[in-house]
């Protein structure tokens, strides 16, 4: 059974799941996927993590997030997953500044003795709220042919008080959009850690970038 687990904690999750379960349906109807059994997989505690071929973290606030995380005893076992074993991991927006080693914007909030920390796993740094406040949200049909090798040519990319990519260590650019004549980076990978700005879950009836994922970062 390949069970791909989304972080449930706050945030887009519940859009997550019904994504990934969408999806599982088609592939159980599929010749090329007739030898797995795909699961998908509510993550709250670290036990939901036992087991998992990969996971998702979604969209939604990352100071919540991250102090939830570690109010739950998730963020230790994440980091030793995601960093140290590789387990394929996504995130968007809220999950793409969580899963990136370096966040600049906003990030010295404290809550008692916890502090804005990250999971990590990719290469890269983050700026967040980079577009700035959330009425300054917007959806822009993006070309993801080249990052993904696939017939995604017209994605309908949403961006919600998003972050971009402003420096890259070993992680890859894989999309960028313009704004003012400079190119700015909204997906990045590094190995098996996927980001992306925008937020692939929130556009109903396209499972296309799902599906990539499973194939190139939880299948292989
Ligand atoms: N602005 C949010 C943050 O900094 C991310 C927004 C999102 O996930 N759509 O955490």
């Amino acid at each position: 059974q390949i069970r791909v687990g989304v972080l449930a904690l706050q945030g887009s999750f519940r859009e997550h799941l019904s994504h990934l379960s969408k999806l599982f349906e088609e592939l159980a109807k599929s010749e090329d996927y007739s030898e797995y059994e795909f699961k998908d997989v509510a993550v709250r505690t670290a036990k939901d993590l036992e087991g998992l071929s990969g996971i998702i973290i979604c969209g939604g606030e990352s100071t919540t997030m991250s102090i939830l995380l570690q109010r739950k005893h998730l963020l230790n076992p994440l980091r030793q997953l995601i960093r140290e074993d590789h387990l394929p991991a996504w995130g968007t927006c809220c999950g793409l500044i969580l899963l990136s080693n370096r966040v600049t914007n906003n990030t010295s909030l404290k809550l008692g003795d916890l502090k804005y920390e990250v999971i990590g796993g990719l290469d890269a740094t983050v700026d967040r709220n980079s577009f700035g406040r959330q009425i300054d949200s917007f959806t822009e049909t993006i070309d993801l042919s080249g990052a993904t090798g696939e017939e995604i040519h017209d994605f309908n990319c949403v961006f919600i008080r998003a972050p971009v990519i402003s420096g890259l260590g070993n992680a890859r650019s894989l999309a960028k959009i313009k704004r003012n004549d400079t190119e700015l980076i909204v997906a990045v990978r590094n190995d098996t850690v996927l980001g992306t700005s925008f937020h692939p879950e929130l556009v109903d009836g396209d499972y296309r970038f799902h599906k990539w994922f499973i194939d190139e970062f939880v299948l292989t």
